[in-house]
């Protein structure tokens, strides 16, 4: 990972456990290693249990402290499993990164299955409120804490073809918007990530003909990296972002305004 060599190994997140759910690939992946290397206490959640622990084995093989565990945030009996595994753990939960989630392959709406549209949903919208509503007890407790949503690019402007995706991510806008706002005197910080089009592993898969295709309609004519979005929620988990609550933080390269 390219990290700014001041960054790497930092003590930002030391003692602090967060939950990251779809830790097992892409975004959730780097921001677990990157939250482990600045000291988080990572319990990295993914319906895939196989990927979670790939994972926590990355992040303990550098010194890093992680445990995994199989979660479908759909499931509210998982999501309270994850948070039970960061307080039996690790003492408390102190953050959450929301950022488990899929999409429907593109189609017009007339076309597109009902349950494909359901499932879509259930793991980006409905997983983000069971989510948000199993850590926030947990942090009541301990004093509240900081908790990032991975929206899209689709939770701000219309992603063409993908009418359940685009509503669950607005969905994901609009529950941190308000969870932000009900929760701000309880020192607890909600944001929502926005990412644009970001090189993951699925993404790479479709070849470097599609990938030159997306990266031209980049302004920036560069597709993202997952560890530049992980750089972002480790901003957004950070003090340093104390001011901000209840944001949409466009992370796409200027595709919003394209
Ligand atoms: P990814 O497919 O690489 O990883 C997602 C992970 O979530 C996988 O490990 C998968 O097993 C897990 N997962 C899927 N369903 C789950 C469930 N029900 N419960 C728990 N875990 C589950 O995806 P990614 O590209 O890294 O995307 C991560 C987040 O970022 C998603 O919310 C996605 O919508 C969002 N996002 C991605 C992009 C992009 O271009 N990659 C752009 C905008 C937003």
């Amino acid at each position: 990972m390219n990290q700014p060599a001041a960054l790497e190994g930092s003590t930002l997140f030391t003692d602090r456990s967060v939950v990251i759910t779809g830790g097992g690939s892409g975004i959730g992946r780097a921001t677990s290693v990157l939250l482990a290397r600045r000291g988080a206490r990572v319990v990295v959640a993914d319906v895939d249990e196989a990927a979670a622990r790939t994972t926590v084995d990355t992040i303990t093989a550098g010194g890093g402290e992680a445990v995994a565990i199989r979660c479908d945030v759909s499931d509210p009996t998982d999501v309270q499993a994850m948070v039970d595994l960061a307080v039996s753990t690790y003492g408390s939960l102190d953050m959450a990164v929301n950022n488990a989630g899929i999409a429907h392959a593109p189609s017009d709406l007339h076309e597109l299955a009902v349950e494909d549209f359901d499932r879509v949903i259930a793991v980006d919208l409905r997983g983000t409120f069971l989510c948000l509503r199993a850590e926030i007890a947990a942090m009541l407790t301990t004093g509240g804490g900081p908790i990032v949503n991975m929206a899209s690019n689709a939770g701000t402007k219309n992603a063409p073809g993908m009418a359940g995706y685009t509503a669950a991510k607005h969905g994901v806008v609009g529950l941190t918007k308000n969870v932000a706002l009900q929760y701000a005197r309880r020192n607890i910080r909600v944001n929502a990530v926005c990412p644009g089009t970001v090189l993951t592993e699925g993404l790479a898969a479709y070849g470097a003909d599609m990938q030159a295709h997306w990266s031209e309609m980049v302004p920036t004519g560069k597709l993202g990296t997952p560890e530049q979005v992980a750089e972002v929620v480790s901003f957004l988990l950070s003090d340093a972002s104390a001011m901000m609550t209840g944001a949409m933080v466009l992370t796409d390269g200027g595709l919003m305004y394209a």
